[in-house]
This record gives structure tokens, C-alpha cells and sequence, in this order.
């Protein structure tokens, strides 16, 4: 196997320290995020018919995954792709059943927004993934890497469904691999906590915030000899890229006018930045689209920095000569995040800097959305058929707000990526009978005999 087919890089340019892909690390020794890179030009052309034949994936795991479907992508594993026993020696996969969705219409969504229904695509990611967040994308990719540096205890800090996605995935590979979990004490929605403790994770309570249990996390990481599962792990976003890519694929490489998408800890706008970057370099797509992520009001650090409200100065990526002290002083402050949307609650994103790449290479804007948008965009969705949580209904506030100031023009082609399923139905419940919204819908009494 050669394992030379890919190495990590520092994503800051004028550093640009480079590591082999059996090295575990987060970062580079001054502190910069690492990259996947890949020596390798895959060919568009062969990939895109491989891609559309592995959908009939004749028992297939590998061809079955919505990821590794795609593996030819993210191969930093240096697998002969075509060989199943190499594959399924090397490659984790929850036998093929993650990444299974695709963009759908949504019509009464489309209403809601102010949309045509055929110009909007919403990709839910909560269906097909057996954990019911995108987080089933990363976890295969991540596990294989800690499987090929020999790491058998995993962890994480989560707002909720990196844990359960974790557990889920080092509970499917018992014996070998110990998920190891963080969460702030009582900000975890209960659908979420209660998977982390049935696939069999170790609990921590750490902090009250995501924040904090990232920090005692990371303290814990080198006493404990953990591998580090959040999306500061670059192996992870490897296999969230496929969000993109499997999104592109079925709208037959056609990019859309606009993408858009939550923003939490910043792994996805991260993630996605590097798919489109790829895809454009390799030649799969020449449209670059225009990207929206979108912060919670409540939690809305990119949204500050970006936009210039904190000290009067615009965040920006500046080619990797981004403005590290002045995300230093923001995050020395007390950030006391808080949402509705528990997932992406969150204060420090660790991913930021890739987000401003993203952001720069795509035109990129953020914007902020309240809880009752986010949860009216829940209600309308499902009336659709689609049980999203909150963080996911950003994503439809956010298009929403975009159409109403014309920053998406009538005929633009959207598409929007709905990161997870709904796991609190008490709050559901209490949208409808206490009428907190423009959805609400009251129980019907039934006349008395
Ligand atoms: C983790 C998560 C997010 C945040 O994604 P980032 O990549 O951290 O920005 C958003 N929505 C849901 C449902 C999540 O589980
Ligand atoms: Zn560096």
C-alpha cells in the first residue's frame, strides 16, 4: 500500500509545513490547521462515470457508502480503490450506510423562503445517516485514519452528535475502539446524550459550554493518549467533503448559483471549501458558486468577526495572512454562546481560519439568524416530510433572509444543506401547543358528550 499517495500541510502559506499522513497531529507546530493534501490528479472524466455506475453498487459496501462511494476523492488512505479486501481491511464504513441522501425539492420550504421550488435543492442530512447528523460522514474517514496510526481510544467534545455519531461508529468496531466523550453539562439535546450512552461511550462533564469541553478535551488528550475526533482533525473533513460532492453528482455537476449552511464549530465551511477547491482544480466542475454560512444570533462569532463588529475591522483570509491576534483577543473574552440551536453553540470555533478561506475563494457571506427563524424554518420543513433540529432550519432562515434583501436574486440556483435530524421532539411539541411560532398549530379539543 503506499501510503506516500497523500501528506498534511500547514494551511497557512507562508509557513507551509508539511507532515507525512501517518503523523497524528491538529495542528503545526505554530499552531496553524493542517490540510489533507494529495499528490495525485484524480481524472474527472473515468470518476464520473466510476461515481454513477458504484449507484447500483451490487453489494458493494465500499460503492454502496456515500462516501466512499467517492473514495478515489479522499484516498489518503492509498488504497488500490478497487480491490474490496484491500478496502475492507483499511477503510471503515458502518457497512456501507452513511452519506446515503441526496438534495431534494421542498415545496412548502421553497414557499417559505420566497423561492421557486425547482431553483431550491436542500440536502437532508439527518436521512441515511445512521446516527442522524452529517457527523456519519467524518467519523469513517477519521476512524480509518486512527486505524491506520494504531489509535484504539478515540474522543471528542460535542454539542451533541459528534458524540453520538462517535459512539455509534467506535461501538460498530467493538474491541478495538474505546469512544471517549465531553459534553457541557446539560446542553446536550436528550435524543443525542441518550446515543452516546447506548452505543457505550465513556462520559465526561466538562464545562458548561462546548467551548469548555473542548478545552478540558484538549488538556485530558495528552495524559490520556486520546486521538482527537472533532473537526479539527483533518481526516474527518476528508469525508465531509462528500457532502459537496455527493450533492454535485446528483445535480449532475451542474453547481448551483449559492450554497449555504450552518456554521458552528466551522468544520463543514471548512470541509466544503476544500471540496469545490479540489473539484475545480481536478476539472469535475468550472462554475464557482457563491457560499452563505450562517450563525446563530445567540452564538454568532464569525458572523462579529467578519462583518467588522468587533474593533471596526473586517475578518478576512488575506491569501493566509489572516488577522490571528485579533481572533486571539475576541477569544480571550467571556463568549457565553446561546441558541436554541444546541449544535451550533459555540463561541470558539476552532476551524475558523479555513472558514475564511472558504469564505474568500467563494465570495462568501455570513449572516445570523434568531431562534424563531430557526425554528420556523423546523416547522415548515417538516410539513414537508423532513424532521430537521434547529441548527439545520438555519440554513432555511438564512436563504430566507438572503431572498428577502435580494442577495440571492429570483432565479438563482440554491442549495442548502440541512445537517441533522431532529433529536429534542419535546421542543416540537412545545412549538405547537405553547404557539411559539408563525407554524404552530394547536391541538384540536374534541367536543365534549
Ligand atoms: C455539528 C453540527 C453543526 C455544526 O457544524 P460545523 O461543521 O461544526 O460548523 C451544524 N448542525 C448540526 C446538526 C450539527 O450536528
Ligand atoms: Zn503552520
Amino acid at each position: 500500500m503506499a501510503t506516500e499517495a497523500a501528506y498534511q500541510r500547514c494551511i497557512v502559506p507562508s509557513c507551509g509545513a508539511e507532515y507525512g499522513i501517518l503523523e497524528t497531529r491538529t495542528c503545526c507546530e505554530r499552531g496553524h490547521l493542517l490540510d489533507t493534501m494529495y499528490r495525485e490528479k484524480p481524472n474527472p472524466e473515468l470518476l464520473k462515470t466510476v461515481f454513477r455506475t458504484r449507484r447500483n453498487h451490487g453489494g458493494n459496501i465500499f460503492n454502496e457508502s456515500g462516501v466512499w462511494r467517492f473514495r478515489e476523492l479522499l484516498n489518503f488512505a492509498g488504497v488500490n480503490t478497487e480491490d474490496y479486501e484491500q478496502c475492507s481491511k483499511v477503510l471503515v464504513s458502518r457497512d456501507g450506510h452513511e452519506g446515503l441522501t441526496k438534495p431534494y425539492h421542498m415545496t412548502k420550504v421553497a414557499e417559505h423562503v420566497g423561492m421557486p421550488s425547482e431553483n431550491l435543492w436542500l440536502q437532508p442530512e439527518g436521512d441515511g445517516n445512521c446516527s442522524g447528523s452529517f457527523k456519519d460522514r467524518g467519523m469513517p474517514t477519521a476512524m480509518t485514519h486512527a486505524k491506520m496510526v494504531g489509535a484504539t481510544e478515540l474522543a471528542c467534545a460535542s454539542t451533541g452528535n459528534t458524540s453520538a455519531s462517535l459512539a455509534l461508529y467506535a461501538g460498530n468496531e467493538v474491541g478495538r475502539m474505546k469512544a471517549h466523550v465531553y459534553v457541557p453539562k446539560g446542553q446536550i439535546a436528550p435524543g443525542k446524550l441518550g446515543q452516546a450512552f447506548q452505543f457505550g461511550a465513556e462520559i465526561t462533564e466538562a464545562g458548561s459550554n462546548f467551548d469548555e469541553a473542548l478545552a478540558a478535551l484538549l488538556r485530558d488528550a495528552k495524559t490520556r493518549g486520546f486521538y482527537i475526533m472533532n473537526s479539527i482533525n483533518p481526516f474527518r473533513l476528508e469525508g465531509q467533503k462528500t457532502i459537496i460532492i455527493s450533492a454535485l453528482e446528483r445535480l449532475d455537476w451542474r453547481v448551483p448559483d449559492w450554497i449555504a449552511w450552518p456554521y458552528g464549530n466551522g468544520g463543514n465551511t471548512a470541509a466544503f471549501g476544500k471540496a469545490l477547491d479540489e473539484l475545480l482544480e481536478w476539472g469535475f466542475i468550472d462554475k464557482k458558486p457563491r457560499v452563505a454560512a450562517v450563525n446563530a444570533a445567540g452564538a454568532n462569532t464569525l458572523y462579529t468577526l467578519f462583518n467588522g463588529h468587533f474593533k471596526d475591522r473586517r475578518l478576512r483570509w488575506d491569501r493566509g495572512d489572516y488577522d490571528a491576534a485579533l481572533i486571539e483577543e475576541f477569544y480571550a473574552r467571556d463568549i457565553k454562546p446561546k441558541t436554541v440551536a444546541s449544535a451550533i453553540q459555540i463561541g470558539k470555533p476552532v476551524n475558523l481560519p479555513k472558514g475564511l478561506r472558504t469564505l474568500e475563494h467563494y465570495d462568501g457571506i455570513v449572516v445570523q439568524v434568531s431562534d424563531e427563524e430557526m425554528l420556523d424554518g423546523m416547522a415548515i420543513a417538516g410539513q414537508n416530510g423532513f424532521d430537521i433540529e434547529p441548527a439545520s432550519a438555519a440554513t432555511i432562515a438564512g436563504i430566507k433572509q438572503l431572498r428577502e434583501e435580494q442577495t440571492i436574486a429570483k432565479d438563482d440556483v440554491v442549495l442548502g444543506i440541512l445537517t441533522g435530524r431532529n433529536k429534542d421532539p419535546q421542543m416540537i411539541v412545545d412549538y405547537h401547543i405553547k404557539a411559539q411560532g408563525r407554524y404552530s398549530r394547536p391541538p384540536r379539543r374534541a367536543a365534549t358528550a
